[in-house]
């Protein structure tokens, strides 16, 4: 059975008996400004600090999700330019990065963070409209965070012998760094700072669909005035990343993306040298009991999984609530919901933005509608959605079983799946009960809960009364089929040294 929660809907319940009334509930459209953005018409490649054009001579569209409109092109990186950028980033590495002093590389990482703060709000523009997310999200998360990863892993660069007492600390050497669209410019901040903190030198790939920060990046770094050849950045799709993969002069793969491409990649240098770190899907349970302050889970659910259209490899994805406390859970998602602005990722009302691709579109429509063929009740916001873009309502699931595939495939969307427990144990079952480990969230009043659930849940992150928060100093990453290394805290620099 399929519901949809209609505009008036909700307007009665907030305001009854004055449901009909346009004064009540329309919101001024209050778009962020793009006058003050330079996006060029064509990206080159960014290999030894300067703009090169790519060995094939092909170039790739790069759209806004949320219009389809082209706003700019980029360059196609092959296995020859991968080759040239991994030897600018092999003699920066022999040559400078490795030999000069740590407090001079942090100043360099210094520098990258205070650039990225300066141009904060075009890079939040470039992000939103490249990639789909709410400008809200954008300028208050992404961008932010990006610049607090590099002044974080700056203040170690010349610290390494205090995160590894009493060994010492050398770096890998050349790594190849591949990256998803959900925070294009925040992934690369993950990567980039670590390895640079840590002595290393880079080539570092974007996803396909959202390379323009990543090419405001290569521009910061440039006026950071870093060697060149520390950072390279090359755009293109798969096969790009497949020919950095295979690469014989890289000593470290690190990659955030699907399980899919993750395993591929494992295959790939299985009986090389390279080191590796994997962080890929997710399907995170959520976890309400029924002594839990109701509204703020809801309103954490909400941030879990519809903020950012769900596009969030530890989106909590599986909501598992007490079968006491269900009814008033459902009502309240339900009311909640209703009240999610969908439309104009620019907008700074806007909650929930565009679908990144259509790819990532039809993925989702292909698993909702799995959904409601296994029988599942399909709760669903009837919003008035642009008539160009990719857009996707809202939408939950209840009466969903453990086996079904919205239960157990990472959606990738503003899709969430409601199953109940009645006891503890039940509840650690039935969310361990995935091939994925990432992260997970649990509601209780009872702080004795709180411990005994995260020492069950087989997730890299728990998060307890709260939800998707991220800070530089945390680790992040999977169990199982989600990966394996971490990124952030002192951590996040093991998979970048190697230690005697
Ligand atoms: P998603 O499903 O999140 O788009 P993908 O795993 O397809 O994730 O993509 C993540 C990143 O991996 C992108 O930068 C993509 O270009 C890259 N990629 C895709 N296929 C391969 C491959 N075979 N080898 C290396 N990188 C790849």
């Amino acid at each position: 059975m399929t519901t949809t929660i209609t505009e008036l809907e909700t307007r009665e319940r907030l305001q009854p008996g004055l449901a009909s009334s346009s004064m009540l509930w329309e919101y001024a459209p209050s778009l962020e400004s793009t006058d003050h953005v330079r996006v060029a018409p064509r990206y080159e490649l960014f290999i030894g600090g300067k703009f090169v054009e790519p060995h094939s001579g092909k170039y790739f569209e790069t759209i806004n999700p949320a219009t389809e409109e082209r706003l700019s092109e980029v360059a196609e990186a092959d296995a020859e330019d991968v080759d040239r950028a991994v030897k600018e980033a092999r003699r920066a590495y022999e040559k400078v990065w490795r030999k000069i002093a740590p407090s001079e590389r942090a100043k360099y990482i210094f520098r990258i963070a205070r650039l990225i703060q300066e141009k904060s709000r075009a890079l939040a523009v470039v992000e939103t409209m490249n990639g789909g997310k709410p400008i809200k999200e954008s300028r208050d998360i992404d961008i932010p965070l990006a610049a607090a990863h590099f002044f974080y892993y700056a203040g170690w660069a010349d610290k390494l012998e205090y995160a590894f007492p009493n060994r010492n600390v050398a770096p890998v050497g050349v790594a190849g760094q591949i990256i998803p669209w959900n925070f294009p410019l925040l992934m690369a901040a993950w990567k980039l700072a670590p390895a640079l903190a840590a002595g290393n030198t880079i080539v570092l790939k974007p996803a396909e669909t959202t390379p323009l920060t990543a090419m405001l990046l290569a521009e910061i770094i440039q006026e950071a005035e870093l060697p060149p050849g520390v950072v390279n950045i090359l755009t293109g799709a798969g096969g790009t990343g497949a020919a950095l993969v295979a690469h014989p002069d890289v000593d470290k793969i690190a990659f955030t993306g699907s399980t899919d491409v993750g395993k591929r990649i494992q295959r790939a240098i299985a009986g090389t040298k390279k080191k590796l770190t994997l962080e890929l899907g997710g399907k995170a349970p959520n976890i309400i009991f029924e002594d839990a302050p109701l509204d703020q889970a809801v309103e954490g659910i909400i941030n879990g999984i519809y903020f950012n259209q769900g596009h969030v490899c530890c989106a909590g994805s599986r909501l598992f609530v007490q079968e006491s406390v269900v009814e008033p859970i459902i009502r309240k998602l339900r009311e909640r919901i209703g009240t999610l602005r969908v439309g104009n990722p620019l907008d700074k009302n806007t909650d929930v933005g565009a679908i990144n691709s259509r790819a990532q579109l039809e993925k989702i429509r292909e698993l909702v509608d799995s959904g409601v063929e296994e029988g599942a009740e399909m709760v669903q916001t009837q919003c008035t959605l642009p008539s160009r873009g990719f857009w996707f309502a809202p939408t939950f699931f209840t009466g969903v079983s453990q086996s079904s595939r919205i239960a157990q495939e990472e959606i990738f969307g503003p899709v969430l799946s409601v199953l109940t427990f009645r006891s503890p144990e039940e509840a650690l079952e039935k969310a361990n009960n995935t091939p994925y480990g990432l992260s997970a969230g649990v509601w209780t009043e009872k702080g004795s809960r709180i411990l005994k659930m995260a020492a069950k849940l087989r997730a890299g992150v728990i998060w307890a009364n709260t939800y998707n928060k991220f800070d530089p100093a945390s680790p992040f990453g999977g169990y199982k089929e989600s990966g394996f290394g971490r990124e952030g805290g002192i951590h996040g620099l093991g998979p970048y040294v190697t230690l005697s």
